[in-house]
């Protein structure tokens, strides 16, 4: 497989062509953004862990049954990837109140949800990435009817997956954020990233938070985050 000219550059991944039109390489990145690219910083070895980890999860992902991206983890920080037509959305299921559900409904984070939630945000950086329903989304032909059934029945796959497999790990699988993009014969299918980037994960006993929100609201100990969780993975 021949990595060939970079498609395009993002906040913390690369995409490059290959010489298979079907398939993309990504490229994890160190860079970290937050508050839609206003705070900006460098996570030593996210990319790397990030790139493991998400591949490790769409494995255990497809084992259940929700089609994915993934073909191949190439090197620490790059995997081949079928190339998909992203679905402009940005698909969150929460288990319990965090970030920005806690803010818009006044409530504090913690509380356990009898049943997961689901919401889509418009994926667009000039407007900030608003909320949307999917009468919305299907009104702007971001997604047919059917499309948005599949998703929203793979991202409760997920969840159910990802939740049961992080509390193995002493970890409480609080939100996260996951995309979906079209194959060139229209099959739905899992793609982008899940990693502490994309998710809010704290240890089940503590409540420690170890993910992004460290960097987002200064904690401290954001590597060392990364690297706990990626060590639990790796079952050591
Ligand atoms: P952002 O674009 O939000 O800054 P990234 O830095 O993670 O995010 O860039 C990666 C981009 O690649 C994202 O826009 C994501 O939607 C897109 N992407 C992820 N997986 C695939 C794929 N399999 N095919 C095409 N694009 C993809
Ligand atoms: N999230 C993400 N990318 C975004 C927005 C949110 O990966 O552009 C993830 C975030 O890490 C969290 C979940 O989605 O795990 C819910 O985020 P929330 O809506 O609470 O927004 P935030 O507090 O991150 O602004």
């Amino acid at each position: 497989m021949e990595k060939r000219e970079q498609l395009y550059e993002g906040k913390a991944k690369k995409v490059y062509l290959t010489d298979d039109p079907e398939l993309y390489i990504v490229s994890y990145k160190d860079d970290a953004t937050a508050f839609n690219g206003e705070k900006k910083g460098t996570i030593v070895g996210k990319g790397s862990i990030n790139n493991r980890m998400t591949n490790m999860l769409m494995k255990v992902l497809e084992k259940k049954g929700v089609p994915t991206h993934f073909v191949e983890e190439l090197n620490d920080r790059e995997t081949l990837v079928k190339k998909v037509s992203i679905v402009p959305l940005e698909v969150i299921i929460r288990n319990i109140s965090a970030g920005s559900f806690a803010k818009r409904f006044g409530v504090e984070e913690g509380i356990v949800f009898d049943e997961p939630t689901i919401e889509f945000s418009y994926k667009n950086d000039e407007l900030g990435d608003p909320l949307m329903n999917a009468y919305h989304a299907i009104a702007l032909k971001l997604a047919t009817r059917e499309e948005i059934e599949t998703i929203k029945k793979m991202a409760f796959t997920v969840n159910d997956t990802l939740k049961e497999y992080f509390l193995a790990l002493n970890i409480k699988l609080v939100d996260f954020k996951i995309e979906f993009g079209r194959l060139s014969d229209g099959t739905i299918v899992l793609a982008d990233e899940i990693s502490p980037d994309t998710c809010r994960l704290w240890d089940k006993d503590t409540n420690e938070k170890l993910d992004k929100d460290r960097f987002r609201r200064d904690l401290g100990g954001t590597e060392e985050a990364y690297q706990e969780v990626m060590r639990r993975l790796m079952g050591e």
